[in-house]
């Protein structure tokens, strides 16, 4: 029997739609529009895609964007110096900076620099470390992890209680993922390159997030009979039968999966989606931290 097919493109859509909704309630309320800076730095072509993604998503969603693309040679100096004009700039609420930096430049420096306030990304160390501690809250999530609740929130999965393992424990998918889950008070078990016995790890789990990078890796002998499964991987693997010479897979290996599952979002079409919804949510709520000061 094949498990229920979790939709992230529509699930993603509403989420999309309500944002718009919410834009526009503010700008008819007098309030400001909302502001989304992107900073790409260098050339790389993957990076690329997703911020012209995530711009023509703010666009569409009527939150300003504004783009700022840097050569890959910026000094660490002068990229911390934009992120500095940027929290200081009030048409601009969140501050995305596209990971991964260009060898020379600091990640954990010029995220430091972002104000927690327009950290819509959710990777500021703050806001990382608010995810990990009992009782308290980030002001942002993290937008993947955020997507992988979020679907699992709107597919009616009990999660207190439950067994999720998470496959990856990487600072953007993994680790959030699974400090998210506890405040869930799911029982989480986090999976990694040096763990022993994987597959019969994965078959404990009554939810199972894949985020290792390693194409349709998890069979359906891994999955408990009637688990959930959430597939965050996105990976090329060669496809001379199509135009561009490769195909997106997952981390799962859906078609064989999808028959053991109670229920499975599938990659591409899943959490991929989610993440672009959830930045622009956050977007919205920087502006509204922001209305309050
Ligand atoms: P990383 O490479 O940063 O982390 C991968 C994690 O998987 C690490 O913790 C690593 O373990 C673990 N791992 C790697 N190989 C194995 C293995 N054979 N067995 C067990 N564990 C393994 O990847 P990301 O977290 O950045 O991304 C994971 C996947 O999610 C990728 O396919 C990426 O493209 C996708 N992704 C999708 C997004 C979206 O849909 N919006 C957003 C971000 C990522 P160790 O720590 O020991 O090295």
């Amino acid at each position: 029997m094949t498990g229920q097919i979790i939709d992230g493109k529509a699930i993603a859509a509403k989420v999309r739609a309500k944002v718009a909704e919410d834009v526009e309630a503010r700008v008819a309320a007098g309030l400001s529009r909302p502001g989304l800076a992107t900073v790409l730095v260098g050339e790389n072509p993957a990076s690329e895609v997703y911020v012209r993604m995530k711009q023509r998503a703010c666009e569409k969603a009527g939150i300003t964007s504004f783009g700022h693309n840097l050569p890959a040679d910026i000094s660490q100096e002068d990229l911390e110096k934009l992120v500095s004009d940027l929290n200081a700039d009030p048409a601009v609420n969140g501050i995305l900076v596209q990971l991964p930096l260009p060898d020379g430049l600091d990640e954990e420096r010029v995220l430091n620099a972002i104000s927690i306030e327009k950290d819509v990304d959710g990777f500021h160390p703050i806001n990382m470390g608010r995810l990990a501690q009992k009782g308290r809250e980030s002001l942002f999530v993290p937008c993947t992890p955020d997507g992988v609740i979020y679907l699992l929130d709107e597919t009616g999965v009990e999660l207190e209680g439950a067994n999720a393992v998470v496959l990856g424990r990487s600072n953007i998918v993994g680790m959030p993922v699974a400090l998210l889950l506890v405040k869930r008070n799911a029982t989480v078990t986090i999976c990694h390159s040096r763990t022993k016995n994987l597959s019969d790890e994965c078959a404990k789990a009554d939810v199972l997030i894949a985020a290792v990078g390693r194409p349709e890796m998890v069979k359906k002998d891994w999955v408990k009979p009637g688990a959930v499964v959430i597939d965050v991987g996105t990976n090329r693997v060669d496809d001379p039968s199509t135009e561009k010479g490769y195909r997106l897979v997952g981390d799962v290996d859906f078609n064989e999966v999808k028959e053991v599952a109670g229920a499975i979002s599938p990659s591409p079409g899943g959490v991929g989606p989610m993440t672009i919804a959830m930045l622009l949510r956050n977007t919205v709520r920087a502006a509204e931290i922001a209305d309050r000061k």
